[in-house]
């Protein structure tokens, strides 16, 4: 029996099954208390871009924690580490001059951006733009404010209602996206929150076209336009930002995960000069939001670290160049019998939907492929779409991807012979 609550688990699988339990990571693998080997498919959930076991990492953290660990950056505060990093990630954000607000991860973001942008209206005069828009299959976060927001159901469900002044679009239609603004009223818009590659609700792209569209359409619209690049931030596309790669001219960008490479939990919202502006302008007066660990030190010089990493190594043209390496490598999966389709296109990002099955036979068959995955040696994730997820971190080299494929063929086998069998 554990005492502790897993999240996204079922805790009685849990409590019968057993936990499965990692000791160490270097580069892309990981290993169990026994000491066995996996390969991270996943970069733990999106986010070990750099690769696991950095020491330099560890030094800067080692050595930051010792001299300063942490203070507040409310009012006037500030260290050292995160003036720095915010100057940094300014200068690499694709907005000229750009302000950077720190969080401890991906949902404070969004939940910072929802009351951002209404605050941003509110200064503007315009405080009826309240509505957010976001996409079928979206994913947000989770807190309250983003789990209203998900365009994932299953996430929405059993809670109550959220009382969220949210609407969704569909995920892949730029024209039906302007209809629902106009429907609302663009003058009751305040924002519309894009994941400009839809990583958690099952890796999906709809590409630059529509990207470019739908920018269009928030514009002429006026309605504010939210990258989440939690995901997609620091290099997972094989750009800095998927708003460089697509040129997306956000007014708000949301990252976290691949900031730190998660070696200690950080987030930024990354905002556009004409958004910050009315928050900056003598009068406006404070803006009564912040967390505490907004701006940590700690965390602060570890993104640095893993900054300098992923300029010295050239990680994010490294992304770029193993994005047809890795659609080379996961092309063959396709003809599988049990994979009705495989995406990928888009930098270090993918999936493989399996066949859900319709038997009692069937039931159950993503956790056995994952189980029989974990015994060969590699570590993937089911997405709710009943896909595989693939995002790597962005040293995987070529044979291990080829391994991957291997491996993934061969446990949906074994499971598709066990099933014809039972
Ligand atoms: N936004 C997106 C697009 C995400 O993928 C995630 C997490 O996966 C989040 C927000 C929430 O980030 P966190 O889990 O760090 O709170």
């Amino acid at each position: 029996m554990t005492a502790l609550w897993h999240p996204f688990a079922d805790m009685a699988d849990v409590q019968r099954d057993g936990e499965f339990v990692l000791s160490v990571g270097r580069g892309q693998f990981v290993f169990d208390a026994a000491g066995r080997k996996y390969l991270d498919m996943t970069a733990g959930l999106w986010f070990a871009n750099v690769g696991h076991g950095r020491r330099e990492i560890a030094d800067a953290v080692a050595e930051q924690t010792a001299k300063l660990a942490a203070y507040s950056t409310f009012g006037d505060m500030a260290n050292e580490p995160v003036l720095a990093l915010a100057e940094r990630v300014a200068a690499i954000a694709p907005m000229p001059a750009a302000k950077v607000f720190f969080t401890s991860g991906g949902s404070d973001a969004v939940d910072t951006a929802v009351k951002l942008v209404r605050r941003y209206w509110n200064l503007v005069g315009e405080p009826d733009r309240t509505t957010i828009i976001t996409r079928e299959r979206a994913y947000h976060g989770m807190h309250w404010g983003g789990t209203g927001l998900s365009g994932i159901e299953p996430n929405r469900a059993g809670h109550g209602d959220f009382g969220a002044d949210a609407a969704h679009a569909p995920w892949n239609d730029a024209s039906a996206l302007a209809d629902l603004i106009d429907e609302r009223g663009a003058n009751n818009v305040a924002a519309f929150f894009c994941e400009p590659i839809i990583g958690a609700g099952g890796v999906y792209s709809a590409g630059a076209a529509y990207l470019t569209k739908a920018r269009e359409v928030c514009r002429e619209r006026g309605v504010l336009w939210v990258s989440d690049e939690v995901i997609t931030g620091f290099g997972r596309t094989g750009a800095w930002f998927a708003s460089t790669r697509f040129d997306l001219d956000p007014d708000l960008m949301l990252t976290a995960k691949g900031l730190t490479s998660g070696y200690v939990p950080m987030g930024a919202v990354i905002a556009s000069t004409q958004v910050a502006a009315p928050f900056f302008a003598p009068g406006a007066g404070a803006w009564r939001h912040g967390y505490t660990y907004s701006g940590h030190a700690v965390a602060a010089a570890a993104a640095l670290v893993n900054l300098d990493i992923i300029e010295r190594e050239g990680l994010v043209d490294r992304v770029a160049a193993m994005e047809t390496v890795l659609e080379r490598q996961l092309k063959p999966l396709v003809d599988h019998p049990m994979v009705t389709d495989v995406r990928s296109g888009v930098g270090l990002l993918g999936a493989v939907q399996l066949d859900p099955g319709s038997s009692t036979a069937t039931a159950g068959r993503i956790a056995r492929v994952l189980a029989g995955l974990r015994d060969r040696g590699v570590l993937s994730r089911g997405l709710v779409d009943g896909s595989l997820q693939i995002s790597p971190p962005f040293v995987i080299e070529e044979s291990d991807l080829e391994f991957f494929g291997k491996q993934c063929a061969g446990a949906m086998s074994a499971v598709l012979a066990a099933e014809r069998n039972s």
